[in-house]
């Protein structure tokens, strides 16, 4: 199984867009921007809504449990920050609470192997420091 304890990640940098999803996860909530004008969830958040062009965005909580959309194994280490995880399963999560947002994360606590599409993962928040937590998943249980 993956060592994530030796990995030294690196920081997210939130803009304006995404600093409510940051401040939402910090507080180990999943928010995301929906629009108000037709109530598409979407993610990574936009200027606009990608359905329909509003600019009637809000964010909104959502629960934290949902399925996995796609996935691919990282066997390569590009950024050696990385390398006590490799294998890792980095995982595409589609939330029952958002359809059609797609959320990336990794797949913790289990071997990459468990990875597949279809299977029921919950989230999980990985503290990073003071300002960033890491929206992350497990196999749901
Ligand atoms: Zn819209």
């Amino acid at each position: 199984m993956s060592d994530w304890s030796k990995v030294t990640r690196p920081i997210p940098v939130p803009n304006q867009w995404t600093q409510p999803f940051w401040d939402a996860a910090r507080r180990s909530v999943l928010e995301l921007q929906r629009c108000q004008s037709c109530g598409h969830f979407q993610h990574p958040p936009y200027a606009t809504c990608v359905q329909c062009v509003s600019t009637d965005l809000k964010f909104e909580p959502v629960g934290g449990k949902g399925t996995i959309y796609a996935y691919t194994i990282m066997y390569h280490t590009g950024d050696k920050r990385f390398a006590p995880a490799v294998p890792y399963a980095s995982i595409i999560v589609e939330l029952d609470d958002a359809p059609g947002a797609l959320l990336a994360g990794n797949l913790l606590g289990s071997p990459y192997t468990d990875a597949k599409v279809g299977r029921r993962v919950e989230v999980i928040f990985e503290k990073l420091n003071d300002d960033i937590t890491l929206p992350q998943f497990r196999l749901a249980r």
